[in-house]
């Protein structure tokens, strides 16, 4: 499939590219860890360079450590604008504190250039990238939807869900989020988790425990 774009688990945009070949990379490569962008920007530019990409956007999921740590560095070797959720703003704020914590070498936080304040769908040359507010693991977590294929950053995992006890974290609107996207994303979407591998809401309603008594949850709804 030729086509514009993809993210990467918080990710740049890239055009004239293919997504499948791209997709395919990111489950060899982990499924695009972030802890690897931390350290790695070599992991991001050696893979857009590989595929003739250009990148046009970053655009995270969310604003944790181990997620923007190659973004200032990717915006300033593509010029390239930095989206994120404005609810995570605060996980943006505490960047460099959490870096001290975590004991990982204190980078600069990278400067937001488009705060997305709502769901409307975000357009770059013909790619088409729906918006859903995810929070949860983080208050601004944010879902992006291209064509079947869903970034989900660190609310869903194959067999988990996302940790609610960071700051900003909350388990109730965590379940909030999921019963949404068991709602609304299709079953059969191809789902690319922040960490590990890529599955789909179809198996997750079967075999996430996380996902399991939501699931009946929402069919005594009916
Ligand atoms: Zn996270």
């Amino acid at each position: 499939m030729k086509h514009l774009g993809r993210p990467v688990q918080d990710i740049s945009i890239t055009k004239e590219s293919s997504l499948e070949k791209i997709f395919e990379q990111m489950s060899k490569s982990g499924g695009f860890e972030s802890r690897n962008l931390a350290n790695g920007l070599d992991v991001l530019t050696v893979m857009i360079k590989d595929n003739d990409c250009t990148p046009v956007a970053i655009i995270n999921t969310h604003a944790h450590l181990d997620h923007i740590g190659a973004v200032e560095e990717l915006k300033n070797e593509y010029s390239i604008p930095f989206y994120l959720n404005e609810n995570e703003k605060m996980v943006l704020d505490s960047y460099e504190v959490t870096c001290q914590m975590f004991q990982m070498p204190v980078k600069s936080t990278p400067t937001v250039d488009r705060w997305i304040s709502n769901e409307s769908d975000l357009e770059f040359e013909g790619l088409t990238i729906k918006v859903m507010f995810t929070p949860g693991h983080t208050p601004g977590g944010t879902t992006f939807i291209i064509e079947n294929h869903v970034f989900v950053g660190d609310t869903l995992f194959r067999g988990s869900v996302g940790r609610t006890d960071l700051p900003g974290g909350n388990w109730g609107v965590l379940e909030e989020s999921l019963m949404r996207m068991i709602e609304e994303i299709p079953s059969n979407h191809i789902v690319h988790s922040g960490h590990g591998p890529e599955t789909s809401l179809e198996k997750e309603r079967q075999e996430n425990p996380f996902l399991i008594p939501l699931e009946k949850q929402l069919n005594s709804e009916l």
